[in-house]
């Protein structure tokens, strides 16, 4: 049967704009030239709701700023060695001695892993044997704007891609269902705003656990999701810019093995499940290059989550 993550998701309410990989402060491990309060004063001006706080290698307690930014800061950290790095959320626990065990810790505090930037510095800089072998984490990063704005700045650290969506579509296919975030990667001021994810939550950092769990949320790098719906097997869905007005977008069906299973060019659009989709997931363009990636509609009889719902 197929599910719709976004089926609980009432949209005319509003969705909490998230990242979740911030590198802030100026002390060790923070990767950072940016003091923490001028980093969330400026998230805050641009009216995101949740910021997770994720220094390389260190746990940098958010409780100092909760309820000065009007931000959620859920506690986190990067999980830093060599090229696998990896944002934990909902944890203080710094575990370095294993990224399994990294994850298995997170989770046990009750959050969750996300694999990073896995085209860092290289295709596959993340191997797929090494993603093969993890369980438990609770998505990756199908979108992460750091590398790419690094790259425009000649930044020898930034070699890579900043998008992943053949990672995502190798993990979907080989029947692990996990989640596609988008996030800044902030290091420094052009790196502001480039991708978040749009929650479906209270500004909690339990409800926001929860709703990322249930793949209550998806990722833009500037447009706004009207409605995703799954009907009668067909999945339809609308888009608009960030400022709110319609337009006519791009919008490519995607399914087993990143193949390309419909492209619609419309202010909406649906598709017709034809049975034997393992899952749907939907990429959506706009004429300038603002992008919207969605959860993949999935069959539950034969994709099983790689983490505990
Ligand atoms: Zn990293
Ligand atoms: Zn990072």
């Amino acid at each position: 049967m197929y599910q719709n993550p976004y089926a609980s998701c009432d949209f005319k309410q509003h969705f909490l704009r998230t990242s979740f990989h911030t590198h802030a402060g100026t002390g060790p491990n923070t990767c950072g030239s940016l003091p923490i309060e001028e980093v969330l004063g400026e998230y805050q001006r641009l009216d995101y709701d949740a910021i997770c706080l994720s220094n390389h290698n260190l746990y940098t307690n958010p409780a100092p700023y909760q309820n000065r930014f009007g931000l959620c800061l859920p506690r986190g950290y990067e999980y830093t060695v060599d090229l696998t790095h990896m944002v934990c959320v909902g944890t203080e626990k710094v575990v370095l001695d294993s990224q399994q065990h990294a994850i298995d810790s997170a989770v046990v505090d009750g959050g969750f892993a996300i694999l990073c930037h896995p085209h860092w510095k290289r295709d596959w800089g993340l191997p797929k044997e090494t993603i093969d072998g993890l369980r438990g984490f609770v998505g990756m990063e199908i979108y992460n704007g750091s590398i790419d704005c690094g790259k425009i700045l000649d930044e020898a650290h930034c070699n890579g891609r900043c998008h992943a969506p053949d990672v995502y579509d190798y993990l979907l296919s080989g029947g692990r269902l996990c989640w596609c975030f988008g996030n800044d990667d902030f290091h420094r001021w052009w790196y502001l705003a480039i991708a978040w994810n749009m929650i479906f939550a209270d500004k909690t950092e339990t409800s926001i656990i929860d709703a990322v769990k249930k793949g209550r949320f998806y990722v833009s790098t500037g447009l706004l999701l009207e409605y995703l719906t799954l009907q009668d097997n067909v999945i339809s869905l609308s888009v608009r810019n960030n400022e709110g007005y319609r337009y006519t977008y791009r919008y490519r069906f995607i399914g087993q093995g990143g193949e390309v299973l419909q492209e619609t060019v419309s202010p909406a659009a649906s598709y017709h499940m034809h049975g034997n989709e393992l899952y749907v997931r939907v990429e959506v363009s706009s004429p300038s290059g603002k992008m919207l990636y969605t959860q993949p509609v999935y069959d539950d009889t034969r994709l099983r989550p790689t983490f505990t719902l």
